[in-house]
């Protein structure tokens, strides 16, 4: 046990990031207590942790208020991929806007230190490159992004007015694309699709050109780097970048996943979905400096590790994938 045991609330813990947050803070001697709906997360994600006693595991909707004691709060509930986060944009603002107002709220009573997930997509299609924390972006308010982007915006707000009108103890992390083990291999994002496809055999399907870009950070780094943020002294309020600053256009993506499946996927093009960002790359300065942190894992180590889990899932589900194909 740590000698600083805290008892920590996850929202969204049953999600992708949140499973691994889970198991990080468990790994380092804290109670957790996972709060989701399980809207897009998974009860397998957090399955193997459910026999553990520091473990806890709450169906709960963020919307809604919520009372239980804590030291900290992650707050991660909200779908995080253009196909889940537009399925019902009405609930997406939702769950930012209420979910945030309900978790402050709870960490106003408790005088809890709150951290939030915040993301790129608040730089919206930005104009400044790579995206520094000063600057304000170009979102689309009446567009289909919109209900995620400005909704992860007003939260941001709520925060810094929490923070000045109450003297909450906030962390902001502004989350640049992530992938790794337990991504939903349906939530439509690019890692996920791509590997999927590919493990099939099926076409991987490029948006517009390819030319795009994004910058991919893997899973384990991420999470050291929101421990970091939060363990960080008290007036590193953020916003901070977090993200792997190697941008890779989405062309360039495809192929080396074609490769490292060594799949014979052809390449299929389809339209560019409305207001999908063009450039993104994050500079990381401030994580550099102010939390000794940058991402360690190779894009290709990473793709690896989760086409390596990809292949496992497809396997157990019955589909025969590339791999197994070549040994059989
Ligand atoms: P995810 O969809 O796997 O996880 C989100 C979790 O929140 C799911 O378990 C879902 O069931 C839960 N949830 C959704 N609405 C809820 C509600 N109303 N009440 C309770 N739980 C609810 O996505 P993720 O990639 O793990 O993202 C986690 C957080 O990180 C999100 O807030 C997302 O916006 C942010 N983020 C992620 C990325 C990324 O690349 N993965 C990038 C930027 C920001
Ligand atoms: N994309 C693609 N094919 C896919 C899924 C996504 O070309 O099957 C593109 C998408 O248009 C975008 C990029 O990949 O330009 C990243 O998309 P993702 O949904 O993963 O994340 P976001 O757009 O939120 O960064």
């Amino acid at each position: 046990m740590s000698s600083t045991r805290k008892r920590v609330l996850v929202t969204g813990g049953a999600g992708f990031l949140g499973s691994h947050l889970c198991e990080r803070l468990i790994a380092d001697g804290h109670d957790v207590l996972c709060v989701d709906n399980y809207f897009t997360g998974r009860k397998d994600n957090v399955a193997p942790l459910l026999s553990c006693p520091q473990f806890e595991a709450l169906r709960h909707d963020v919307c809604f208020p919520l009372y239980v004691e804590v030291d900290e709060i992650y707050n991660l509930a909200c779908p995080a991929s253009p196909v889940h986060y537009q399925h019902d944009p009405v609930q997406t603002t939702k769950t930012s806007v209420s979910g945030a107002i309900n978790m402050l709220g709870l960490a106003k009573r408790l005088r809890a230190k709150i951290f939030q997930a915040s993301t790129s997509e608040v730089y919206g299609d930005p104009t400044v490159h790579p995206q520094t924390e000063d600057y304000r972006g170009n979102v689309n308010p009446i567009g289909p992004r919109a209900c995620y982007d400005e909704g992860k915006r007003c939260a941001e707000t709520l925060f810094f007015d929490y923070y000045r009108q109450h003297k909450l103890r906030i962390r902001v992390a502004r989350i640049f694309n992530t992938y790794g083990p337990r991504m939903h291999p349906n939530d439509g994002r690019v890692v996920s699709n791509f590997i999927v496809q590919a493990l099939k055999g099926e076409s991987i399907t490029i948006y517009g050109d390819g030319k795009q870009t994004r910058a991919f950070c893997y899973v384990d780094d991420l999470i050291e780097g929101f421990i970091r943020l939060m363990a960080a002294p008290d007036d590193l309020t953020g916003p901070v970048n977090l993200g792997n600053p190697v941008e890779t256009t989405v062309g360039e993506l495809a192929t080396k996943i074609v490769a490292l499946v060594g799949s014979r996927s052809k390449i299929e093009y389809r339209p560019l979905p409305v207001d999908d960002p063009t450039q993104r790359c994050p500079n990381i300065t401030q994580a550099r400096t102010r939390l000794g942190w940058e991402p360690r894992v190779p894009l290709e180590t990473g793709l690896k590790n989760t086409i390596a889990f990809f292949d496992r899932l497809l396997t157990e589900n019955g589909t025969k994938t590339e791999a197994a194909k070549r040994i059989a």
